[in-house]
Order: structure tokens, then C-alpha cells, then sequence
């Protein structure tokens, strides 16, 4: 087996588990190199070749702004010089549209929602919300896979010798639209959700208030999540809402609490290794998908939960 690109659109310090991820997984199958859009200094190129990417391939010269058809014109670039046997990339949005474009301009097939990548390069998918797994693979051109958070254990820094790197020029993209205005995220200290091992999720049950499941999220290092009723009443941003609209997670945990089990709210939250679903109600359809339910008002079931994780860590 070649190389296998790794498309990382932020490489940033530490790594993110997200491109740590990919990198485990490139390993296992070929020779990891690394396509970065954005200009890499050299302690993040040092720390990429820590974790095991033999090259690195960026932008001649910096996008004229990153939008996702530029990151899509460069990667292509980027993958016909270094003709990988595959290329990774996320399973965001965002990172799901570049695959999509790239695909086009290389005549190439694209896999996504993958769980799993074989070294024949059979890809592993979940499918159907979550429901079923299916196998596939690319017959054509080069495989373009986007493979979920959380799927594999990613690879940690070894004594890697410092990648080399090339530097690939990008064609004009064309008009296609202008970024107006940045405005930098709220740092919450939380982890990002579609990457977080643990996620506390409310929903209309929480009635406005999400104190309790912050404070449970954070004893346990984990994000907080909600179903589409509660980021609705504006109680929590629209960017922690899971399912069918919102984001699809696949965390180690998920805890449900207030949150009745909609089929699009299932549809986002069912392959968690681990569901928890607290609910007063014992005929809620989030029992169905639960490993263990507690049926109970969540102001008296979370606190009792914080105070017994603090109990036994003292
Ligand atoms: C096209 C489309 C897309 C959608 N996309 C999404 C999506 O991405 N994500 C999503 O979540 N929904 C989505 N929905 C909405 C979905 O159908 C449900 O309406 C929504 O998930 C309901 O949210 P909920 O469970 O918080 O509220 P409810 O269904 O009202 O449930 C509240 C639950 O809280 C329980 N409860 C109340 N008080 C307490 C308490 N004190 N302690 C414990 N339990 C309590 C109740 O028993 C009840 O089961 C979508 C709908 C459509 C039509």
C-alpha cells in the first residue's frame, strides 16, 4: 500500500483527536502525508511528523480566503501530487462538502459516515440512523472517505523525523462568495461535540435550565448536547443540537436527560457506545434505545449522580 492523505483543515496545538484519529487510521493502512490549507508553522509540521506524517503538503501561496471551494481546488491538487492510495478526511459538514467537490474533480468515488477503513480498503459505514452497518468500497478513481469521530483510538506522538514538506499550486477558484464577518466562538472549556467521549444532552425537559447537565458534563470532561426542542427555545446555541438537523455524535457516552427519544433526535445520538436516558416519563421512546434508564425527574436524578462522582473521587 502508498500513502494515504490526511486532509486536516485546522491543524492546530496539541493535535486534535480528530486529526490524531485519521492519522491512527492512515497508519494502518499505508504511509501517512498530511494536506493542510492553511500555511503550517514548524512546530505543528515538527509536532505532524511526531505523530507519524511523512509529508505535508500546503498551499503555495495562502487561499485568498478559506472558503470550501478553494480547500477543495487545493486538495485535489494536493492529491495529485502526492497520488495517495486513499485520502481521510473529517465527517463534518464541512469537511463532507470538500470530499463531495473534490470527488467531482477528480472523477473519483466518496464514502462517508465510515466507522472503519481495512486495509484493502473496504470501508465499514453506519447506516439507516445508526441502525445497520454496511461494507462498501470505491471502484473508481481514488477513494475519498470521511470517516466519523470516535471511531478508532487515535495514535499518539512517537520520534517521527520531521516530514517533508511540498508546496502545491492552487488555480483560481472563481467568484464564489465572500466571508463579511468572523466572530470568535464562546470558549466554553468543554470539548467540541462531535468529538466529545462523553456528552450530557437536555431537552425540553431541562425547562430553560441547563445548570445541572453542565455541571454533570464537566465532572466527566464532557460536552453538553440537546435535542431540537430546547436549542428551539433558545435555552442553548443551535450549534449543541443533535440529530437529524443537527450534529450526528458517537460518543463513548451519551446521557439523555428531559429528552422524550424522537426519531430525529435517535437519528443523531444511537450508535453512543453507552446510552443513559433519564426521563419521568417510564413509556418515553428513548427507553427503547437506552442501556440503562432511570425514570425520574432529572433536578433530583443529576445532582445525585454529580454528588456520587465527587463522593467516590474524594
Ligand atoms: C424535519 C425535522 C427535523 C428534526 N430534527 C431534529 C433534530 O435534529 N434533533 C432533535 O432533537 N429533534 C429534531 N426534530 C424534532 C423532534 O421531532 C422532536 O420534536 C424533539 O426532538 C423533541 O424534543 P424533546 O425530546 O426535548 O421534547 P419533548 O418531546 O417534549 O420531550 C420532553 C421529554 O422530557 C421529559 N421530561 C419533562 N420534564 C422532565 C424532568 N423534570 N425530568 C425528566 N424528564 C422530564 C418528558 O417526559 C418528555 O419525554 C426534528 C423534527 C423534524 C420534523
Amino acid at each position: 500500500m502508498g500513502s494515504v492523505l490526511v486532509f486536516i483543515d485546522v491543524p492546530s496545538l496539541p493535535l486534535p483527536r480528530a486529526a490524531r484519529e485519521l492519522l491512527a487510521i492512515a497508519a494502518s493502512i499505508g504511509e501517512p502525508v498530511v494536506a493542510s490549507p492553511r500555511p503550517l508553522s514548524g512546530e505543528i509540521a515538527a509536532e505532524l511528523g511526531r505523530h507519524g506524517a511523512r509529508a505535508l503538503y500546503e498551499p503555495a501561496r495562502p487561499l485568498p480566503d478559506v472558503l470550501i471551494a478553494a480547500k477543495a481546488a487545493f486538495l485535489a491538487e494536493a492529491v495529485k501530487a502526492a497520488g495517495p492510495a486513499a485520502v481521510l478526511l473529517g465527517n463534518s459538514f464541512e469537511d463532507r462538502e470538500v470530499a463531495a467537490r473534490v470527488g467531482i474533480k477528480l472523477g473519483s468515488g466518496v464514502i462517508t459516515d465510515a466507522v472503519a477503513v481495512a486495509p484493502d480498503l473496504s470501508v465499514t459505514k453506519s447506516v439507516l440512523a445508526g441502525s445497520f452497518t454496511s461494507t462498501c468500497r470505491v471502484e473508481t478513481g481514488v477513494p475519498i472517505i470521511t470517516v466519523k469521530a470516535n471511531s478508532v483510538e487515535p495514535v499518539e506522538a512517537g520520534g517521527g523525523a520531521d516530514p517533508e514538506r511540498s508546496f502545491v499550486t492552487v488555480p483560481e477558484t472563481g467568484p464564489a462568495a465572500t466571508v463579511t464577518e468572523r466572530s470568535e466562538k464562546r470558549v466554553s472549556g468543554r470539548p467540541e461535540l462531535s468529538e466529545a467521549r462523553v456528552i450530557v444532552a437536555g431537552g425540553r425537559g431541562v425547562d430553560g435550565d441547563f445548570g445541572p447537565l453542565e455541571e454533570l458534563a464537566d465532572l466527566l470532561g464532557g460536552a453538553v448536547g440537546a435535542s431540537r426542542a430546547a436549542t428551539d427555545a433558545g435555552w442553548i446555541e443551535h450549534s449543541a443540537q443533535v440529530g437529524q438537523t443537527g450534529k450526528t455524535v458517537s460518543p463513548q457516552l451519551y446521557i439523555s436527560a428531559g429528552i422524550s427519544g424522537a426519531i430525529q433526535q435517535k437519528a443523531g445520538m444511537q450508535t453512543a457506545k453507552v446510552i443513559v436516558a433519564i426521563n419521568k416519563d417510564s413509556d418515553a421512546p428513548v427507553f427503547e434505545i437506552a442501556d440503562f434508564g432511570v425514570v425520574g425527574d432529572l433536578f433530583s436524578v443529576l445532582p445525585q449522580a454529580a454528588a456520587e462522582i465527587r463522593r467516590r473521587r474524594a
